[in-house]
C-alpha cells in the first residue's frame, strides 16, 4: 500500500531529517512510527501525501511513485490528521466534515449523510453536535471531529500525526479505546505518529522505532514486549 524505497530527506538548510530510510504498509494494517522528538516521524508521513519530497529514494502508494502522481488526486485518497487539529472555528462541525465531499462536488443528501453516519461513528451525536461550532467543544470531541473530517471522502489511507498528543491523559486514553473500535469498521490503512512507546504498542499493528533520522527498528508490538 505504502512503500519506502531507501529514502533520504535532506531540508534546504542542510538538515537531514531521515536517511536511507526503507519501511512498507500493508493493506489494512496500522504501523506506528515512534521515537523522540526531531528524529523525522513528521517529515515521513509528509512524504507520503506530498507536503515534502524526497531528497533520495522512491515513496510508493498503490503501486506507483507518489512523486509521478497528481498531488490533488493523492490527497483525496489520503486522510490527514494532526496534533491541533486546525478545525475551521468559523463553520458548524457539520461544514467542517463536510469540507473535502464538497470540494469534491457530491450532493447535498450524499453529503448530508456522510456527516450524520461519521459524526455518529465518532460517538458525536448529530442532532447535538452537527450545528455547533468548534469553539464550544472541549479537546477531545474536536479531535473527534477532526478525524471525522479526514475520514470523509473514505481515504484508502489516514495519516495521523500525534492524533492525541495535545489531550490529557484521561482524554487521551478514552479516544485511543474509542479509536481501536472504529478502526475495526473504517479498514483504512492507517500511518500513525507518535513518541509514546506506550500508545504505539497500543494502536500499532507494526511499530517503526526511528532513532535521529534513522529508522531502527520495523516490527510487531509482540515482539518488542518479549525483546525490547
Ligand atoms: P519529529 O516528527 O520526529 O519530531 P521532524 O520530522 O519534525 O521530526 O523533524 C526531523 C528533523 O528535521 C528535526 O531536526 C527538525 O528540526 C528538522 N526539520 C523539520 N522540518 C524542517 C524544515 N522545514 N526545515 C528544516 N529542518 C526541518
Ligand atoms: P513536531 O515535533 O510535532 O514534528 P515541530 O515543532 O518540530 O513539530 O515542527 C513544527 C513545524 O515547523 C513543522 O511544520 C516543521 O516542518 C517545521 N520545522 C521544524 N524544524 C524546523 C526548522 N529547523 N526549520 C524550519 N522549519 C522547521
Amino acid at each position: 500500500m505504502i512503500e519506502f524505497d531507501d529514502v533520504t530527506k535532506v531540508y534546504p538548510d542542510g538538515t537531514v531529517a531521515i536517511e536511507n530510510v526503507s519501511f512498507e504498509v500493508e493493506e489494512g494494517t496500522t504501523t506506528v512510527l515512534v521515537g523522540p522528538s526531531g528524529c523525522g516521524k513528521t517529515t515521513t508521513m509528509k512524504l507520503v501525501n506530498r507536503l515534502e519530497d524526497p531528497t533520495e529514494g522512491t515513496v510508493y502508494f498503490d503501486g506507483s511513485d507518489v512523486q509521478q502522481q497528481d498531488k490533488i488526486e493523492l490527497r483525496r485518497s489520503i486522510g490527514y490528521v494532526i496534533q491541533e487539529i486546525g478545525l475551521f472555528d468559523h463553520m458548524t462541525v457539520g461544514e467542517n466534515v463536510a469540507t473535502v465531499p464538497k470540494l469534491l462536488d457530491w450532493d447535498r443528501e450524499r453529503i448530508d449523510d456522510r456527516v450524520d453516519e461519521l459524526l455518529e461513528l465518532m460517538d458525536l451525536p448529530p442532532e447535538s453536535y452537527r450545528d455547533q461550532y468548534p469553539p464550544e467543544l472541549s479537546g477531545g470531541q474536536r479531535q473527534r471531529v477532526g478525524v471525522a473530517r479526514a475520514l470523509a471522502a473514505d481515504p484508502d489511507v489516514l495519516l495521523m500525526d500525534e492524533p492525541f498528543g495535545a489531550l490529557d491523559p484521561i482524554t487521551r486514553e478514552n479516544l485511543q479505546d474509542e479509536f481501536l473500535e472504529i478502526q475495526k469498521q473504517i479498514n483504512t490503512t492507517i500511518l500513525f505518529v507518535t513518541h509514546s512507546v506506550e500508545e504505539a504498542l497500543k494502536m500499532g499493528d507494526r511499530i517503526a522505532v526511528f532513532d535521529v533520522g534513522e529508522l531502527v527498528r520495523y516490527d510487531e508490538p509482540r515482539n518488542i514486549l518479549e525483546d525490547p
